[in-house]
């Protein structure tokens, strides 16, 4: 396996922030690597991060092994009159294969577009946007147990997905290394429209297609999120989740709060909330709050790790003591 020494984190991530370097770094780019690494690297370092596209992680410290996932695969396993079923490696770009699926008339994850990052790094959290998300196409992932090596295949039902969660953020945390996910997808071109930010800027296309979708939400992204010469991992906050009660309460005390109704619960907005505390714009040294779009947390230049960590503090300090809501990184901290 390609390895290396004292191996610079900043870079490999989104956010491209100093002051995290690996001591040993390796690229995954055969399932043999990846059984290596899960076998015999890992089950020796004191402490290792695995990396896909870098894009939801904020590395802020010295890490004993990190490795970057390679692997590559997009084929077809099996196609039928209205539903195609794809095997993605999990170093594929996750983005790419959203275009692909698009351009061969595949639907199901045309509103994932533009979502950096990898496809083995997309179950993790069960990417989702525009009213879209993995598990809705998800069949089954592909992975090796840490440290048995043993490979395993867990369906969308073991995988638990939820909001922005799944297994391999709970009991699978840290022990198991995804090599491929296959997807369902329903061969049509019309587009199923449910998300009203979506419907709105779609207004005017009477019958829109998945490319249509696909083209609208690259544009509303483009608009809403930093250039990528701006470190970032996108939402920096999961949006709370919140009782009926709780919301009721909130919703009296202030009535322009936005909330959505979510599985029996609500959906309150983090990046709302962080406004509202004054943060939107706010900027401390290289580190800020991007001014479009108060959820996002930026490096402006040459910030540290920790620097992030401290604003992000600050912000979950502000948004309790003045709406007695706690809110949860979205982005995985090291
Ligand atoms: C500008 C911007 C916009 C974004 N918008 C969205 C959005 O709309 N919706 C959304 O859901 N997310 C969004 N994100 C977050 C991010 O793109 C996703 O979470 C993405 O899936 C991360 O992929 P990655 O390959 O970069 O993962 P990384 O950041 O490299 O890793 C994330 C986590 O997954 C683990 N991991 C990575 N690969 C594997 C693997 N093969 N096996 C096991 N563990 C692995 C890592 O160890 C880490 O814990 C955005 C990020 C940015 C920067």
């Amino acid at each position: 396996m390609r390895f290396q020494q004292n191996v610079d984190l900043g870079p490999l991530t989104t956010f491209r922030t100093r002051g995290a370097v690996a001591r040993r770094f390796y690229w995954i780019e055969s399932e043999r690597d990846a059984l290596e690494f899960a076998t015999a690297v890992v089950p020796v370092a004191s402490d290792w991060l695995l990396l896909g596209g870098g894009s939801n992680v904020l590395p802020t410290r010295t890490i004993e092994v990190a490795a970057l996932m390679r692997l590559h695969d997009r084929s077809v396993v099996e196609e039928g009159a209205n539903i195609v079923t794809v095997r993605l490696g999990a170093g594929e770009r996750w983005h790419e294969c959203v275009e692909w699926a698009v351009s061969e008339g595949w639907a199901g994850i045309e509103a994932l577009a533009l979502i950096p990052g990898t496809v083995g790094a997309a179950p993790i959290q069960n990417i989702g946007a525009y009213g879209q998300q993995l598990s809705d196409v998800c069949l089954w992932v592909e992975g090796i147990e840490i440290p048995s090596g043993q490979l395993r295949t867990l369906t969308a039902d073991e995988c638990r997905f939820g909001y922005r969660d799944s297994i391999f953020k709970h009991d699978l945390a840290g022990t198991f290394i995804i090599t491929a996910v296959t997807i369902r997808l329903e061969k049509r071109r019309e587009a199923a429209v449910a998300y009203p930010e979506l419907a709105r800027a779609l207004d005017g296309v009477a019958t829109p297609t998945i490319s249509d979708v696909f083209e609208c939400v690259v544009r509303l992204r483009q608009r809403k999120l930093p250039p990528p010469e701006v470190g970032s991992a996108g939402s920096f906050f999961k949006n709370p989740i919140v009782p009926l009660p709780v919301a009721a309460s909130l919703a009296e005390r202030y009535p322009t709060m936005p909330q959505f109704p979510f599985n029996g619960a609500v959906k309150l907005s983090a990046g709302w909330l962080i406004e509202q505390c004054g943060f939107k714009g706010v900027r401390r040294g290289d580190v800020g709050v991007y001014d479009r779009h108060a959820l996002v947390l930026v490096n402006w230049g040459t910030a540290q790790g920790t620097e992030v960590v401290r604003l992000a503090a600050e912000i979950k300090d502000a948004v309790r003591a003045r709406f007695g809501i706690e809110l949860e990184e979205e982005v995985i901290i090291v």
